[in-house]
């Protein structure tokens, strides 16, 4: 648990470190098969943020984010118990924004309808993908089913603000699943995308397959066609329109000077700010590498047209 580091920008993050099982790619803090600790950590985090509140008097707290791990591993009383504890010990804004990340498989209409009703008004839908071939080349537990089906109780659970959260690059996808899953991603409308580059770390499973050399690590060229294929599905009714994405409140908060950044802690990330690109977009503008941006161009459809970068906008992942 942390807080912002701006008294009239606060922002308080919960870190929940449990997980169904391991993705493939993921080396964030978080375990599975660890289940007897959820209620011991619950209260270890009810206990802290009583020790640390008086530090924080006085202090508003313009979001609360429950990351991880996976949130909603949790039973659903202990997430409402951590919402309802924290609101009673910190001055968290009436109106303030407050997110979960969720996989696909740990969210039902019931468990979605008890945190909206908790106060929880942001949701991080973890798909990833929408091919399965992807989804078990990231040793990803849930399907497109399971996703589908998460999003729309998320949305009959009332949630009016939900991201997807997308990476690309996974070895066997091509640029065409990638367009598949991006545009049935778009035709869902959520109000915002997050879209990461796969990168291969070295102690995860997936790091371990490469150096084995049971799996090729991401084409960064495939990977800078996939990055610039988002612009083509940007105007889509429902989801950006042309107009600049709102930035969510614990990126207000926390990144105020880097405006156009998708990243997350130690995990596959894409910045799309000024600063430096990240490797494959180096790579693709090198005139003295290979290039293969015309790689599956014959495939893409008619009515797909190159556009700008920017395809999540200024604002990006909560
Ligand atoms: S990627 Fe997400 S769901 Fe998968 S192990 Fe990491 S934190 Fe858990």
């Amino acid at each position: 648990m942390s807080g912002g580091v701006a008294a009239e920008r606060a922002g308080l993050y919960v870190h929940i470190p449990f997980c169904m099982t391991r993705c493939g790619y993921c080396d964030f803090n978080t375990y599975a098969g660890l289940d007897e600790l959820k209620g011991a950590y619950v209260d270890a985090l009810v206990r802290e943020a009583e020790l640390a509140a008086p530090d924080w008097a006085g202090v508003e707290f313009a979001s609360v984010f429950f990351g991880g791990g996976t949130p909603t591993s949790l039973p659903v009383a202990d997430l409402v118990k951590l919402l309802d504890h924290f609101r009673t010990v910190f001055d968290v804004a009436a109106d303030a924004e407050i997110t979960s990340e969720a996989n696909p498989d740990t969210v039902d209409r019931e468990y979605l309808g008890a945190i909206r009703g908790a106060g929880v008004k942001r949701l991080s839908l973890g798909v990833q993908s929408f091919d399965p071939d992807v989804l078990e080349a990231l040793e990803r537990i849930h399907s497109p089913a399971s996703a589908r089906g998460a999003y729309s109780s998320t949305r009959a659970a009332g949630f009016g603000d939900i991201n997807l959260d997308l990476i690309y690059g996974a070895h066997g996808e091509t640029l065409r699943s990638w367009e598949s899953t991006l545009t049935e991603a778009v035709a869902m409308a959520p109000e915002h995308l997050s879209c990461y580059a796969l990168t291969i770390e070295p102690a995860t499973s997936l790091g371990r397959k490469v150096a084995a050399g049971l799996v090729p690590e991401p084409d960064p060229d495939l990977q800078a066609d996939m990055y610039d294929f988002g612009p083509p599905v940007r105007p889509q009714p429902g989801l950006l329109g042309g107009q600049p994405l709102p930035r969510t409140r614990r990126r207000r908060t926390f990144l105020p000077r880097r405006p156009k950044v998708v990243e997350r802690e130690a995990t596959p990330a894409v910045r799309r700010d000024g600063g430096k690109r990240p490797a494959a977009h180096r790579r693709r503008r090198d005139p003295h590498r290979r290039r293969t941006q015309d790689r599956e161009a014959a495939a893409r459809p008619p009515h797909v047209e190159r556009r700008s970068r920017d395809m999540a906008g200024p604002s990006s992942r909560g």
